[in-house]
């Protein structure tokens, strides 16, 4: 496969002003994420996802887990413990005490507006842009994971191990710190996190916060939704229905 190497424009996407030290796999090289019809980054736009549990089966987690791993290349590892490995995606079952009712939950990055992982972060390789969406630099990573102890949700993983035949758009390194992008080399090309086309509901709404045209807007304007651990008042562009 012909691979580009443009590391200008990979840089000013995702916000990094110096080179930085962690190695990426070998053979991987760096590519922009939005060569092809880009959608401007801007702060005139909030990325997020609506997750309605009470529509989300468990078969449909399986299928987001499936398709950001075929998507994004993670849970291959095969030197890794089961405690090591990479998890962009959780699926979680919550119990309401009083009724007894169990929800199914998918659980990743909730690309805070205002992240702990990106406070912590001592080489700025934790970055938020200006559209919401939370990302790590890998070429700035330098694996201490202050983040990963920093995230109230865990949705941060550490690579344990040298990875091979990597994804273009996602170029892995053992010894850096990875999470769930919302898939945004699909989003500056128009298209929709793979998480989301895999489930063939309502059950995960994706779109603009922001836009009060957008379907996400408007159905969180007439439900009751939740943030994960909202009494951190991270803001999270992840919301919930029906828990
Ligand atoms: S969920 Fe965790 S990793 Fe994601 S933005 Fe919030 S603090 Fe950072
Ligand atoms: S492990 Fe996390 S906190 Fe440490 S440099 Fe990498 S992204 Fe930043």
């Amino acid at each position: 496969m012909n691979k580009t190497l443009n590391r200008r424009d990979f840089i000013k996407i995702m916000n990094a002003t110096t080179t930085g030290v962690a190695i990426v796999a070998s053979g991987i090289t760096l590519t922009t994420f939005a060569s092809v019809n880009e959608i401007p980054v801007t702060n005139k736009k909030r990325w997020g996802l609506l997750i309605d549990t009470n529509k989300l089966t468990e078969t449909d987690i399986d299928g987001m887990v499936n398709a950001c791993q075929q998507e994004q290349g993670w849970g291959t590892e095969t030197h890794s413990t089961a405690s090591q490995k990479p998890g962009w995606i959780k699926k979680l079952k919550v119990k309401d005490k009083a009724t007894n009712k169990v929800s199914n939950l998918a659980l990743m990055c909730q690309h805070c507006e205002e992240p702990p992982c990106v406070d912590v972060c001592p080489t700025n390789a934790s970055m938020k842009r200006e559209d919401g969406i939370v990302l790590v630099d890998k070429h700035l990573c330098i694996g201490c994971r202050y983040c990963m102890m920093a995230c109230p949700y865990d949705a941060r993983s550490f690579v344990h191990e040298t990875l091979n035949n990597q994804k273009e758009h996602m170029p892995r390194g053992k010894g850096t710190v990875e999470a769930c992008t919302m898939c945004v080399h699909k989003i500056d090309k128009g298209e929709t996190p793979a998480c989301v086309e895999s489930v063939n509901s309502e059950a995960v709404i994706f779109g603009n916060l922001y836009d009060e045209s957008s379907q996400i807007n408007q159905t969180l304007k007439i439900i009751q939704s939740s943030q994960i651990r909202s009494d951190l008042n991270l803001n999270t562009g992840v919301r919930y229905s029906g828990i």
